[in-house]
Order: C-alpha cells, then sequence, then structure tokens
C-alpha cells in the first residue's frame, strides 16, 4: 500500500548538474523521487543511493524525453514504484551555441528534439496522469532575456517552453494543478562550463549584481518553492533566477 500522504516528484535529466540537486533537495523535502537519466546510469544510481542514505525514497529509471514511448514507460515506472506523480519538473536539456549562419541541422534537430519535443513529451503526459493538486516546473533560461549571440536555437526553444507553461496553466484549470517555469542564468554545471575558456567563465560569472555563477543548490532552492506549498499561488509565471542578471 502507497502512503497517500507522502507525494512523488518526477525529475527530468536528474543525474546531473540542477537536475540532481533538484531530486536531493525534493527528497529532503519529504518527496518520494524518480531520478530519471538518459546515459548516465552510474551517476543517476549514485544519486539514489545518497538520497537513501539520508533516509528518502527514490529510484533511478533511464528514459530519453525526446522518446513518447519512453517518456510513457517512465511516467509508468513512477505509478508503479510510488502509486502515481504529483510533482513533475522538466529539467532535461542539451546546449549547443553557434552563430545561426554556422548552426547545422544537427545542431537544431538535436536540440529541437530534447530541449523542446521532450519536454512537450512530458507536459502531454502529465496532463493526463499527474494528480490533482500537483506541481509542474519546466527549466528556461535568462538567455530568453537577455538574447545573446550564438543562443539563438537554445535560447527560442526556451522561449517556446515559457510560452507552453503559461497555455498549460491554463488548461490545468479545475484540477488545481500550477504550471511555472524556473529561467536560471548562468550555472556551474557541465552544461554551461564545458569547452569555456577559464577568463570568459570568470568574465560571466561577474555580470550579475550578485557577481558570482549559481550553484545547482540555488536553482534547486527556487524549485523546491514552486514545489512546496509556500508556492501554491504562483502559476502559469516566469521565474528568472541569475542573481540580478536580467
Ligand atoms: P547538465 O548538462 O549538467 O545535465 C543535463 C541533464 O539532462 C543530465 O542529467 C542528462 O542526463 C539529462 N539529459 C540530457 N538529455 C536527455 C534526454 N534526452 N533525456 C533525459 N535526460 C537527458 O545540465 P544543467 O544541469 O546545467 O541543466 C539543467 C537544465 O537547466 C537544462 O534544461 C538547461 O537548459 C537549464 N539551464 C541551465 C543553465 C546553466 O547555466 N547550467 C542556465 C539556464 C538553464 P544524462 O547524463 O543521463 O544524459
Amino acid at each position: 500500500m502507497t502512503d497517500p500522504t507522502i507525494r512523488t516528484a518526477l525529475v527530468t535529466g536528474a543525474s546531473r548538474g540542477i537536475g540532481a540537486a533538484i531530486a536531493a533537495r525534493l527528497a529532503r523535502e519529504g518527496f518520494n523521487v524518480v531520478v530519471n537519466y538518459a546515459g548516465s546510469e552510474a551517476a543517476a544510481v549514485d544519486i539514489v543511493s545518497k538520497i537513501q542514505a539520508d533516509g528518502g525514497r527514490a529510484i533511478s529509471a533511464r528514459a530519453d524525453v525526446s522518446d513518447a514511448t519512453d517518456v510513457k514507460r517512465l511516467f509508468d515506472c513512477a505509478e508503479t514504484e510510488f502509486g502515481g506523480i504529483d510533482v513533475l519538473v522538466n529539467n532535461a536539456g542539451i546546449m549547443k551555441l553557434a552563430k545561426i549562419e554556422d548552426s547545422d541541422d544537427d545542431l537544431f534537430d538535436t536540440q529541437v528534439a530534447v530541449n523542446l519535443k521532450g519536454t512537450f513529451n512530458t507536459l502531454r503526459e502529465a496532463s493526463a496522469r499527474l494528480s490533482d493538486g500537483g506541481r509542474i516546473i519546466n527549466l528556461s533560461t535568462s538567455v530568453v532575456g537577455l538574447k545573446l549571440e550564438t543562443y539563438a536555437v537554445y535560447a527560442g526553444l526556451k522561449a517556446a517552453v515559457e510560452t507552453m507553461t503559461g497555455i498549460m496553466a491554463k488548461e490545468m484549470r479545475g484540477r488545481n494543478i500550477t504550471v511555472n517555469a524556473v529561467a536560471p542564468g548562468p550555472t556551474a554545471t557541465a552544461l554551461f562550463l564545458d569547452g569555456k575558456p577559464e577568463e570568459l567563465v570568470q568574465k560571466m560569472s561577474k555580470i550579475p549584481p550578485l557577481e558570482r555563477l549559481a550553484t545547482p543548490e540555488d536553482i534547486a532552492n527556487v524549485v523546491a518553492f514552486l514545489a512546496g506549498s509556500d508556492g501554491g499561488w504562483i502559476n502559469g509565471q516566469i521565474l528568472r533566477a541569475n542573481g540580478g542578471l536580467i
């Protein structure tokens, strides 16, 4: 028998970076957590072990969010293990940067598949299967506001995610489900740091008035607020969590 007072959170892309911090934080808040990953099985298993060692409840589940069949299986797995899903965090994402004139089809197609179709796949599944009273939190980016060169495809797709966020919030009318997005600025994870010279990282970290990169935990704090009882009146909003960058 599952305990109806314990809520379950599904975090996509939770093997590393921001997603791993969100999974750990929600587990500390008392949620059962489904730690989704695509390729990094060992890292996902490690996150689950750490959560369990701290007295939390979690499972890891492989699914490529860009594949609708995988996403159905991911929701099946969460329901079988924990009896339902109350919180969906759409965190899985990839970033490939180039000026539009230098962007090839692969750069475009792979980001559409993961960042847009992946988010759509889980939103569609959640709209049918998330428990009433639930929460959906999508990850966008503050570059939607900054509009930096080379970010056209990545930020353009996150802009679409922001638009879907507002629309889905309306479509959930009557079910007491909130739908919001968190839009971080530069955050110290592989997605931001890989391939950037130290000098550029230092320069970008000084741009926000708070003069540092975000930690994954800074972003997990905001997600935990939206997923918890204090965030219940926030709906259809984009929260830019970026130290004042924009
Ligand atoms: P990381 O690269 O550190 O981690 C990405 C995570 O997404 C991994 O767990 C990875 O799993 C997973 N993932 C990638 N592709 C898929 C897929 N097809 N299906 C399922 N999971 C997948 O990224 P961050 O933690 O930095 O980013 C998390 C989110 O935050 C993203 O949506 C990103 O766009 C957003 N963001 C990040 C910012 C930053 O500066 N870091 C700033 C603004 C927004 P696996 O390893 O198993 O492939």
